[in-house]
């Protein structure tokens, strides 16, 4: 009898991430850094490398980059440099990129985030700040097949951040969370608006497969093209998959890069993998070395924000709140913002944060909103609820003004008068119209009177109904309860 052992594998996977840092300028010039501005209108002859032009180092760009460093608890270079990457494309006129190579400017950080439940440590092995390079536009849906390409170059000469973490991410899910977090600390930190679908967020991931136990890494490939955290994960599974199979098969597998084809699901070979050596790496000599002293650091240090995980905890903490809701209201710091400001206005915290989570976030995505976009004051929203609890509105009408205020910034007291929205708590005035709602619905009367209590809630909506939603429900079910069950 043969016993087939199957071999168990174990995922390893590092993450390269590309940041654009929301500098107002460029990082060698002093062109703007504008999204979406008319195609190589932000240009000038240090972006567009033209003889003689000679390169200035933006300082905003460096302490942003030292920011996000000590965001991702990183040592700080006291000195470091910069190099050029020399490669030919036509999006990088220069044909290299100044970037920096053996003396990055942090080392030696890691990013904590939760999966499932448990918190796992993921190593950043440096942070370096280069140039981004100009963006290439096909004729077609990409370059292969495409008649034509242009090239947009005020894209060209933002400043980037390159981390590159440590291969100690052991799932595709756990890669997705991490970037998630990552992405998180950035926002937070301010240096970067992080927009995936904007480019200013990019991702390549690093994976390969070892046996079980095995301390040795095997030969990985580099996936690009991941345009979304949904991509990366799924990317990512389906490399690992067919990484397995090969090795199953008996296969080899090669160092190589390849690019995720989101409509097909599938990854393809780009290249063979280049090593740095192919990049002719050498001192940029027209930059000085970049040194960066104790005073200045501990300055940036003073200057971060509360980061996301440390938020949440203090919301759970300090507020009460269920960890789901510490959780989506740190998505982004504005959301934080707002709702630690209408708190201080209401005084108390979980009615504040179902309005938030349930009707605010609601509106924000069906309008395609940020938090700092619409005109809802905490104050107003302290209001609204103010007006709910006083049994001026019901909730149901509440949401409906809240939604006018949304949209227009109104107060919500003022909203209530204007549209006569105050709710009928009135006795005599329900008892009228709940008599003729009886005698209008006999067979559910009947019901009620024969203990079927389902039927209450029918003759409620038949009431709501009469009254444009503005009855009192309890006043209403307490009167149907007095008439058919003798109170
Ligand atoms: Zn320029």
């Amino acid at each position: 009898m043969s016993v087939e052992t199957k071999v168990e594998y174990e995922i390893v996977i590092g993450l390269e991430i590309h940041a654009e840092l929301s500098t107002e300028s460029k990082v060698f010039c002093g062109c703007r850094t504008t999204f979406g501005a008319d195609p190589n209108s932000l240009v000038c002859p240090v972006c567009l490398g033209l003889p003689g032009s000679l390169p200035v180092l933006n300082r905003k760009a460096v302490e942003y980059a030292i920011k996000a460093g000590l965001a991702l608890n990183c040592e700080i270079a006291r000195y470091s440099k910069f190099d050029r990457k020399q490669y030919f494309y036509p999006d990088l006129p220069k044909a290299y990129q100044i970037s920096q190579y053996d003396l990055p400017l942090c080392r030696n950080g890691w990013v904590e985030f939760e999966i499932n439940g448990e918190v796992r440590r993921v190593g950043i092995n440096r942070v370096h700040l280069e140039e981004e390079a100009g963006k290439s536009v096909h004729s077609g849906e990409r370059l292969l097949g495409s008649e034509y390409s242009l090239i947009d170059y005020n894209r060209g000469g933002i400043p980037l951040i390159e981390i590159v973490t440590e291969p100690d991410l052991r799932s595709p899910e756990e890669a997705r969370v991490f970037l998630e977090q990552l992405r998180q600390i950035l926002l937070f930190t301010g240096v970067s608006d992080v927009k995936m679908e904007e480019g200013s967020l990019r991702c390549d991931a690093n994976i390969s497969l070892r046996p079980k136990g095995s301390t040795k890494f095997g030969a990985k490939t580099e996936v690009k093209n991941l345009n979304s955290f949904r991509s990366v994960q799924r990317a990512l599974e389906y490399e690992a998959q067919r990484q397995r199979e090969v090795l199953e098969s008996g296969g080899t597998l090669y160092q190589e890069t390849r690019h995720w084809d989101e409509n097909r699901g599938v990854t393809v070979a780009m290249r063979s993998k280049e090593e740095a050596h192919d990049y002719r790496y050498f001192p940029e000599p027209d930059l000085v070395p970049l040194v960066v002293d104790e005073a200045w650091i501990e300055r940036l240090r003073a200057e971060l924000p509360e980061l996301p995980r440390a938020r949440q905890a203090r919301f759970v903490e300090q507020y009460g709140l269920p960890r789901y809701d510490a959780e989506v209201l740190t998505t982004s710091p504005q959301l934080a913002d707002f709702f630690e400001a209408c708190v201080a206005e209401y005084g108390q915290a979980k009615p504040v944060s179902n309005w938030i989570m349930g009707e605010f976030l609601r509106l924000l995505k069906a309008e395609g909103k940020a938090v700092e976009q619409v005109q809802v004051s905490p104050k107003g929203l302290a209001d609204l609820l103010r007006l709910i609890d006083q049994g001026v509105i019901n909730a149901n009408v509440g949401k409906e003004v809240f939604e006018e205020m949304f949209h227009t910034g109104k107060e919500p007291g003022a909203i209530v008068k204007e549209r006569g929205l105050e709710q009928i708590s009135d006795t005599a005035a329900l008892a009228a119209i709940v008599d003729q709602v009886i005698a209008a619905n006999p067979d559910a009367a009947d019901n009620v009177r024969n203990g079927e209590m389902k039927a209450i809630g029918f003759l409620i909506g038949q009431v709501m109904k009469q009254t444009g939603g503005k009855a009192n429900p309890k006043v209403v079910q307490a009167l149907l309860r007095e008439r058919l069950l003798g109170g």
